[in-house]
């Protein structure tokens, strides 16, 4: 098993990248969202997922050791010639270093970039499966029916930290502590970066030839 860690900005389409990845060669390729983990758990309830909440409504980061725990448990249960696309994980400098920790081997970073000002816009269109967890956007990518998931066709939903104030407090906890990754990263000769704003298909190839 290695990892290929997904960086950038919240709605620079490091989700629908990995997973449209994922569902191309599932065989090789493992999309784990650190985000869908977590509210994966506070739909169900669980004892992180009460934990986290507050945090997440609120556009910060939850607990580090909490959600490290998660990503530790995936990682542990992933067996075989697997690449895992780990999307959301690390946020700061802390989690690299619990990471490396761990001891899984990091094949590379890519940073997918896009420009804040594109960010908002995005984010205003975007539209998940609460299910399936496909992510779709009204004018980039919509659904073949309006309003419903073309894998598994259930009502698709705008997630709660999607609104405006949200969204601005998301990117400010971005460029203050996942940013530095980028640097870090660097240092260690591991990152690679692509044009965030190609559309999704070509966002998809360009990460694949830069993974
Ligand atoms: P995302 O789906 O990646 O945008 O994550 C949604 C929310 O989950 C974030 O705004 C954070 O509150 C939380 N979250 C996701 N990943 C992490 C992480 N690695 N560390 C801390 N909080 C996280």
């Amino acid at each position: 098993m290695n990892i290929v860690i997904l960086l950038g900005a919240p709605g620079s389409g490091k989700g629908t990248i990995a997973s449209r990845l994922a569902a191309d060669d599932p065989q090789h390729l493992k999309h784990v969202s650190s985000g869908d983990l977590l509210r994966g758990a506070v739909a169900k309830g669980t004892p992180a997922g009460q934990a986290a909440k507050a945090a997440m409504d609120a556009g910060q980061l939850v607990a580090d050791e909490l959600i490290a725990a998660m990503i530790k448990d995936v990682i542990d249960e992933t067996e075989g010639e697997v690449t895992m696309l780990l999307d959301g994980f690390p946020r700061n400098v802390k989690q690299a270093e619990i990471l490396e920790g761990i001891g899984a081997k990091i094949r590379s970073v890519v940073l997918v970039d896009v420009a804040d000002e594109a960010i908002t816009d995005r984010i205003a269109g975007r539209r998940t499966c609460p299910k399936c967890k496909a992510g779709y956007n009204v004018t980039a990518l919509p659904p073949k029916v309006e309003g419903i998931c073309d894998h598994c066709g259930t009502a698709l939903v705008v997630r709660a930290d999607d609104n405006p104030e949200t969204v601005r407090d998301r990117l400010r906890v971005y460029h203050a502590q996942t940013e530095p990754l980028i640097e870090y990263y660097r240092q260690k000769g591991l990152l690679r970066t692509i044009d965030g704003d190609q559309g999704p298909e070509k966002n998809a190839a360009a990460f694949k030839a830069a993974m």
